[in-house]
């Protein structure tokens, strides 16, 4: 696919001034920093888990009022993708090859490779699934 062109020009940009940077300390040509005010405009313009537009207030659960990046939000606004008519709540009693407690990546990671190779595995989570330190990270 390669670099789109507006990448291509900044990637000219700093090729031609390499040299000048890589010099012994005392010939290098010294560019300055962006000042931290100057970053945070940048950052707030540009970057995807900074800019405003990015994120939105989560209106439900533990982290109600937070402001987060809107495909957090998605997860832990959406309804469960358990069926209530398919657990049936008042008699908690089922029979499973493998039942998987926790429902972060390496839970979910079993479950499904337990799954794949044949076995009834059940998975049960304190919270909802994916609601989990494997998201943060
Ligand atoms: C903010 C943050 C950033 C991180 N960044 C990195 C990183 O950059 N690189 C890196 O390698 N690691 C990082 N980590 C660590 C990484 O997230 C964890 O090591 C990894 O996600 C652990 O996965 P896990 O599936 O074992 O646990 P988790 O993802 O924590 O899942 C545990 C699951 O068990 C459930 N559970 C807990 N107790 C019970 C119970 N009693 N009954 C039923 N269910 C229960 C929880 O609800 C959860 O679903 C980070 C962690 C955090 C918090």
């Amino acid at each position: 696919m390669g670099y789109p062109d507006s990448l291509k020009q900044l990637i000219k940009k700093v090729e031609s001034t390499r040299p000048d940077r890589v010099k012994k300390k005392q010939d290098s040509v010294e560019f300055p920093a962006l000042s931290l005010e100057d970053r945070d405009k940048v950052l707030k313009a540009y970057h995807p888990d900074v800019k405003e537009e990015g994120r939105r207030e989560v209106m439900i659960g533990p982290n109600k009022g937070y402001r987060i990046a809107h495909e957090y939000v998605d997860i832990l606004e959406a309804k469960s993708r358990i069926s209530p008519e398919k657990i049936d709540l008042s008699k908690p009693d089922y029979e499973t090859d493998v039942l998987v407690i926790g429902g972060g990546g390496a839970g979910t990671a079993a479950a499904l490779l337990a799954q794949e190779q044949g076995a009834k595995v059940i998975i049960c989570t304190k919270l909802r699934h994916g609601d989990a330190n494997t998201m943060m990270a």
